[in-house]
Order: structure tokens, then sequence, then C-alpha cells
């Protein structure tokens, strides 16, 4: 239908620019007129400015970071076309490749680029949901509307890649190179309901993307004006000395800056909250508003009239008693209020895509002899690598993954230190790892090296399902013999494991201290190990028991009996879990004693079943029974 047809490319524009070509009036501004170039803002930080004067019509900001393993580029333009024009820019500053594209959020003039750089091997990091208003009609609507606006010149070579491979639905702090990078999403959908805004906290520079536009009004149709609110009030905190809006002039007054769009927000939110209590009906409110500009859905007055629009619904469901206005923006997930992005990265939360796997003993014995794999032996005896092992193995000890950090004993290592130990090892990215361990007794040590390599997203890994013991109960080919030297190296990157801290323990111990039933929200804790320590009457640490509100799962239950354990099926573990009400939906944390047996559970949650929110306690009870003031549960119910 022409009409309907219509009123989408109107939307779409509103995400963005102008209007489609087709209905563009004839004195319409072109999508952008800005040059393309770089301007330093810190060490190795840069923007490329966008369209200015003209709120969020025309080209928007992008930015990029100089790291010292790569280049990381911050939101990828409207076009392939436009993303070239940025990637000639970086060239004039650095030669270095482009590993990374994080994405501010989903809409069409800030990454419909991104394939220029994901062709040349850059990995995107952005949160999952790309949902917004104009793709009501999937990506084909989309591109069919944005190619009328952008031109269809400038979309050559165009293929869809913003959907990240390392998806980002909390507050994450992510190093690359030795750049830290503090995520921040809002609790829900503020101007789209995959917003990160990227805080630099040692070049104190702030990438607002669209949370903040250079006249201060912030479009929320894809959004929640009590979202946006609470979003601005976080950023304003930070104290930033620089920061980038999505489209506009850079201010000299950042905080004059925020301050104008939380301003903008609130009186807009005061002002109808009272016109929906008078009962003044919402076609007089938007009449007493300066007219939209037609064909410009994003100019000032259009934008000042949907988001009234849009506010006035907000203000009918909330006054109507239908839920908070603050939370209706879709794929929020749980979201870690009081996480002070400014600070040290500790709780890095971002749910790698990558998913590991188990090999059958069949399917690695027809891989070993074509060598294209690499094989990890990871017992925790290395007596018994040294007896015999797979053909061409590595020895690794789990001991070498994790060494004493701020008095806990048992931490995982810096990025460098990894690299350096895989390097040995002749794990690279570009080939397929099996990594097996003992099988009869624990696969836990294979898990844990898993762990350590999904926080890499390292691609291709399995797991020996049944590990050295069923490789030998098969009578299969064994050696004494060293493995060649590998070479090439393991390539840095950003490294983002599914990690708990024991800050996040003491927030799920307030939260759920806090309520009346003893509910600490989405969050649940797993607790990996033996019954007998979990119930106080085994163990080595300084206390026993458990963390009060665990639930006990331990993670040979996940196994089937017999001489060498196999995994049991998807199925079958999946309904074990379910039983305990450990759902895909819970931002579930497993500890145990120090990391190993809960990355067991970390595998048979994230890569075998697929669970999204899962993160292994590294400092586990090692870590948290030293802690006097922390309490203890015993026996056997949580
Ligand atoms: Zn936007």
């Amino acid at each position: 239908m022409i009409a309907r047809r219509l009123a989408v490319a109107a939307l779409l524009a509103g995400a963005t620019a102008g209007a489609a070509r087709s209905t563009v009036p004839r004195d319409s501004p072109p999508f952008s007129t800005a040059p393309y170039h770089a301007v330093r803002l810190a060490d190795d930080v840069y923007v490329v400015p966008g369209d200015t004067g003209r709120g969020s019509e025309g080209r928007p900001n992008a930015g990029f970071i100089v790291t010292d393993s790569g280049v990381a580029i911050i939101d990828a333009l409207a076009s392939p076309w436009e993303a070239r024009q940025m990637r000639a820019v970086i060239r004039t500053v650095t030669p270095a490749p482009v590993r990374w594209v994080v994405l501010t959020h989903h809409h069409p003039d800030h990454m419909m680029g991104t394939i220029v750089f994901t062709r040349e091997g850059a990995v995107v990091i952005a949160h999952p949901d790309r949902t917004m208003l104009t793709r009501e009609n999937g990506d084909d609507g989309l591109l069919a509307d944005w190619d009328r606006i952008i031109g269809l010149h400038e979309l050559q070579g165009f293929v869809f890649a913003d959907t990240p491979a390392w998806p980002v639905t909390h507050d994450t702090t992510v190093i690359l190179g030795h750049t830290t990078l503090s995520l921040y999403h809002p609790p829900g959908a503020a101007h789209t309901p995959g917003d990160l805004a990227i805080w630099l906290p040692v070049s104190r520079v702030l990438f607002a993307g669209d949370l903040v536009v250079e006249d201060g009004v912030t479009m929320v149709v894809d959004g929640n004006s009590g979202v946006l609110a609470t979003a601005l009030a976080h950023l304003d905190s930070l104290g930033a000395s620089i920061v980038v809006p999505g489209h506009g002039r850079i201010a000299a007054d950042p905080r004059a800056q925020l301050s104008a769009s939380e301003h903008y927000i609130d009186s807009v939110r005061t002002a109808i909250r009272a016109a929906v209590r008078q009962g003044t009906p919402m076609t007089r409110v938007l009449r007493q508003m300066p007219p939209p500009d037609s064909g410009r859905p994003v100019s000032l007055a259009s934008r000042r009239q949907r988001n009234a629009e849009r506010v006035y619904l907000e203000m009918e469901r909330d006054l109507m008693g239908m839920g908070s206005d603050s939370h209706s923006g879709a794929g929020g997930g749980p979201h870690v209020s009081g996480l002070a992005i400014a600070g040290p990265p500790a709780s890095t939360m971002a749910v790698p895509a990558i998913r590991h796997t188990l090999i059958s003993t069949d399917s690695l014995a027809a891989l070993v002899p074509r060598g294209k794999v690499t094989i990890i032996d990871a017992r925790s005896d290395v007596s018994l690598y040294l007896k015999s092992h797979l053909p061409g193995a590595a020895y690794i000890n789990s001991e070498s993954m994790r060494s004493m950090a701020g008095g806990v004993p048992n931490l995982i290592l810096p990025v460098e230190s990894y690299v350096a130990l895989f390097s040995r090892l002749g794990i690279r990215r570009d080939r397929p790892v099996v990594i097996y361990s003992a099988g009869e007794t624990r696969d836990i040590d294979a898990t844990y090296l898993s762990w350590i390599l999904t926080g890499f997203g390292v691609p291709q890994v399995a797991l020996l399902d049944g590990g050295f013991s069923k490789w030998e109960l098969e009578s299969r080919p064994t050696v004494q013999r060293y493995p060649d030297p590998v070479a090439g190296s393991f390539a840095e990157g950003s490294f983002v494991p599914g990690r708990a801290t024991l800050d996040d323990i003491r927030g799920y111990l307030r939260r759920r201290a806090a309520s009346s039933d003893k509910d600490a929200g989405p969050t649940i804790l797993v607790d990996a190990r033996p019954p007998d320590q979990y119930g106080g009457s085994a163990g080595v640490q300084m206390r026993h028991g458990h963390i009060p509100g665990a639930i006990s799962h331990p993670w040979a239950a996940d196994m089937n009996e017999g001489l060498a354990h196999t995994f049991k099926s998807p199925d079958d573990i999946r309904a074990g879990y379910l039983a305990q009400g450990v759902t895909p939906d819970k931002d579930i944390i497993a500890y145990c004693n120090g990391g190993l047996e809960s990355s067991h559970l970390y595998f048979a949650l994230h890569d075998l079943l697929g669970y999204p929110h899962v993160r292994v306690y590294d400092g586990s009870w090692t870590e948290y029974a030293a802690h006097a003031d922390l309490p203890v549960a015993t026996g056997s119910t949580p």
C-alpha cells in the first residue's frame, strides 16, 4: 500500500534525516554536506564530525580510538559510501586495521556502513536489540525505505552487519588493546531499546550517541522519556570533559549541554503529565505547539511534536496505572543499579555470542590425522600428560590460568598473561581448538579454559566429550612425544569474560535483604560444589556452608554415570535446571570454590543450552568465606 509505504518512509526518516527523496520538498536540505575529517579529542581519541546546526537531521558524529592493538570505531555512519569516507579519514591518522565497531544504537544513519568494517575483519560490539518503529517491516522494509533517503549509489555493496558478535546488554567494561571503554546501557529503552553510551574513563570523553543531540531535543519515539531522563542524569554524573553528541557540534560546556537535554525532557514530562491529569485531549496539546515541518520528520518542530505525542501516551498509561512509565522499553535486561561505570572494570558482563560445543571421540579421531586442530590437554596432573596424551596435544594446567590477586589466591589473570600463555600453546582464533581433561573424574579444567577462551571470543572451541578416559577406553592412539611448536601467536583482542565479582555478590545479598520475600530480583546464585560442601560438613576454606539463597546444583549432575563421564543430553540437562528454577531469563551467577566447577555450569548453561546471562564468580567460596561480615548458610536448602 502506497500510503503505508510513505508513512513508513517518513517514520524511517524520523529516525534520522530528511524525508524520502520522493516526498522531499524542493527546498529540503540534502542528507549531508559536512566534509570528512578527523578531530583529535584526546590522546588517540578522534571524532569524525557530521553536520552541525541541523539538530538531528543529516550526518551524525562518529568517532574512533587508536588502541595499541588496532582501531575501535564508534558508529559506522549511514551507508557503505559514507563508511568508506570515514575509513579514508582514519587512514590519514593511522595505518592500523579497524578491529572493533561499537554502535551507540541501531538507527540506520549510525550503522548502515558497518559492513565496510566487518569486511575488514572488525567485530561488532552493540546492544543486541535492533527493534525500532521503522523496522516493523523487517530489515528488507528498512533497506527499501532507506535507499530512497540516502540514495542507491551510496548503498552499493550493502549488507546488514549491525547484529553484534559481542552483544552488550548490561553496563560493561571492555578493554580493547590497552584502552578501557565503559559501555552504559540505560535501564530500558531511552532513545531506542538498544542504546549504548561509550565512556572513556581515562580521557574523560563520552560518546553519548543520540541520547544527546546538539539542540537538546532528544527523540524518544523508539524509547521512553522516563528512561531517557534517568540516562541523562547518569551521563551528567560522569563529569565528562568532552561529550560527543549523536548529532551536531561538540559543546564547549558539556554540563550545560546535558542540562539542556535534561531540562527539555523534564519540562515535556511535567507539562504533559499535567495536561493528561486535566483531561486535555492529545490533539489540543499538539495544536498548542508549533506545527511539524512537512517532509522533515526530525526537524526541531517535528521532533517536539512527535515527542509530545509519545510522552502523552506514556503519561496516559502511567496515570491509568498500567505500570511504570519508566520501564516499558523492550530488551532492557537485568540492570545493575548503582554500577559506577566510571569505576574500575569490576563487572564485565557482556554475553559473548560465541558458543562452544562438545566433540565426540569419533569426530576428533577423524580430525587428528589431518592436523588442522589445536588439541589441549588440561588434566590437573601433569604426570598423566607425561605418560601419555592425544597425538599433538599441548599441555596446560588450570593452575596456570588463575593466580593470587588482591589477596585472593584464585582470580583470573590479566589479558597479557593469557595472550602469552595461549601463544605458547599454539591457540589461534582461526584454528579449531579441542580441549580435554581427565573425563573419569573431572571435566572442570577443560571447561575453565573454554570459559576464558569464550571471554576472548575465540569461536571454534570444543570439549572432548568423555575426556581422556573415554579416548583411552576406546583404545584410540596416544603418544608420549611432545607436540611440534605451532607457528603464529594468539592475537590480543578484547577480553570480556562472563564474570562476576564479590561486588556483584554483595549487591545480590543487599537486594535479597531488602526484599520481604528474599527475592533478589532476576539474579540467582547457583552453587556447583558437591552437596557436603554446600551443606557445610566439608571444605577447606575458612568457613563452611554456602551463600544464602544459592541453589545447589553440583556440576556432576550434568554428567552421565559410567567409567567415562560424558555430558547428559541437552534436553536432560535443561530439565534439571528448569526443575530448580534456573531459567534462561535469569541473571545467573555460578560459583564454587575457585571458578573451576562453576565454569562447568557455565559451559552447560551458556554453551550447551544457550542461556544468555551466565557468569562465573571466579573468587567463589575461597574469597567469600574470608569475609567474616558476609552471611553463611548451612544445610541442604538455600
Ligand atoms: Zn538515533
